[in-house]
């Protein structure tokens, strides 16, 4: 393995940033561990581009940058290609377990998505490439991008507004993934990741004595109507080889009292899909939905619904690829075609502007490194986070070497 001449700065930097977990948009001493860690190592880096995000551009020694007018690279002459790795740097709002080592010294906040092993491997894939310029023609432009968390709005739009991906060939990400030996690395044919919209109702009545309902306007019949149809939404008004979520997440209405009519009702979840047209089908007739409940009960429906990250789709070649590159690499010994998964990211964002693909990266060896992402006892051995920085330059140095895209 390249990388281990630098385990133990690797390692020292996943410690630190395990330590010091930033929320969404705050990831300000993340910001500036990364870009001091850059700078130190002779990279410069660019801090202004989009929020807390860092980008960098290792030129190689045989190759200028492509003029991309982000980096530091304007004007210069356009020779190889560029090739952008990513690496997302939140953390979630959550307390760690007690037990844990290193522990989140940010009350509250934890590194349980395993986002500082993806930042800390791609500082060592970046300083790796910093000392071997002379051995790639090309660029490797190194994304550290914020608030993938969001759900929503994360950091991809920004940054991919911001001009981030102007001259790349190709992006890569990666994921720790538990549940899945470490060893293993699985990249989805297609279909990785679902997307991620919001709904939310709220019904308006009549409130009032609940022995006099003719004179108040109950909300809970619509909204248990609005409920019980969202099923009807999903299998009726979907395609049957479209795989649909739509889950609701909460319906509350009326108190304990027993004889009060509850005049408000509240309910929202989730939709996730893979299709974009289903996307907006599914907002179509929920919204429509809504409307002809409000006729049928004569209440007032607010219908809201919200398109959050689109869904993650490899590109066909770019995963084939990145599986063969994976499969050089010391310590992986299996590289799968996983299904894909209902939950969302919004590295599929970059995936439209250049061909891409994500990985997932087996990070289960024991009972400790078992737990689920998002789970108070997430962990991740340092082996992990080595193999992490190794892949990233693998497939870097081989899409470099390759040129281009057929
Ligand atoms: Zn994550
Ligand atoms: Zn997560």
């Amino acid at each position: 393995m390249r990388i281990k001449q630098f385990e133990e700065e690797i390692i020292g930097y996943r410690q630190e940033l395990h330590k010091y977990p930033e929320l969404e948009y705050q990831e300000f001493r993340t910001q500036r561990f990364i870009a001091d860690t850059l700078t130190a190592h002779g990279i410069k880096c660019n801090t202004e581009i989009y929020k807390t995000a860092v980008v960098a551009d290792i030129v190689g020694a045989n190759g200028s940058a492509v003029d991309n007018g982000t980096v530091d690279t304007k004007g210069k002459k356009c020779n190889g290609q560029m090739v952008a790795l990513r690496a997302d740097m939140d953390a979630l709002a959550m307390t760690e377990s007690v037990d844990a080592n290193p522990r989140s010294l940010n009350a509250g906040v934890m590194h349980s998505c395993g986002h500082d092993v993806h930042m800390a491997s791609l500082l060592g894939a970046a300083i790796w490439l910093s000392k071997n310029k002379d051995k790639f023609t090309g660029t490797v432009r190194i994304v550290f991008q914020p608030a993938e968390e969001d759900g929503m709005e994360g950091g991809a739009k920004g940054l991919i507004e911001a001009g981030v991906m102007k001259g790349v060939s190709a992006i890569f990400g990666l994921h720790v993934w538990t549940g899945m030996a470490h060893g293993t690395v699985g990249i989805c044919e297609g279909k990785a990741m679902a997307s991620s919209d919001d709904f939310r109702l709220t019904i308006t009545g009549k409130g009032g004595h609940i022995a006099k309902p003719t004179e108040g306007n109950n909300t809970i019949y619509p909204a248990a109507e609005f409920a019980s149809n969202l099923n009807w939404v999903q299998s009726q008004r979907t395609k049957a080889d479209d795989e649909v979520v739509i889950g609701l997440a909460y319906l509350r209405a009326g108190t304990t009292a027993n004889n009060v009519i509850p005049q408000v009702a509240e309910l929202g979840g989730s939709i996730r899909c893979f299709n974009e047209s289903t996307r907006v089908k599914i907002k179509e007739e929920m919204t429509l939905l809504a409307k002809t409940i409000a006729e049928k009960y004569g209440v007032k429906c607010d219908y809201s619904h919200t398109h959050g990250y689109g869904p993650t789709i490899n590109d066909l070649q770019a995963a084939e690829f990145y599986r063969k590159s994976c499969a050089k690499v010391e310590g992986v010994n299996t590289v799968t075609i996983p299904s894909s998964v209902m939950g969302a990211e919004d590295i599929g964002a970059y995936f439209k502007h250049a061909k891409g693909a994500m990985a997932w990266i087996g990070a289960t060896k024991d009972e400790k490194s078992s737990y689920n992402i998002h789970h108070p006892s997430f962990f991740c051995h340092d082996e992990t986070v080595l193999l992490c920085a190794e892949i990233y330059l693998q497939v870097a140095l081989d899409f470099l070497e390759k040129g281009e895209w057929e």
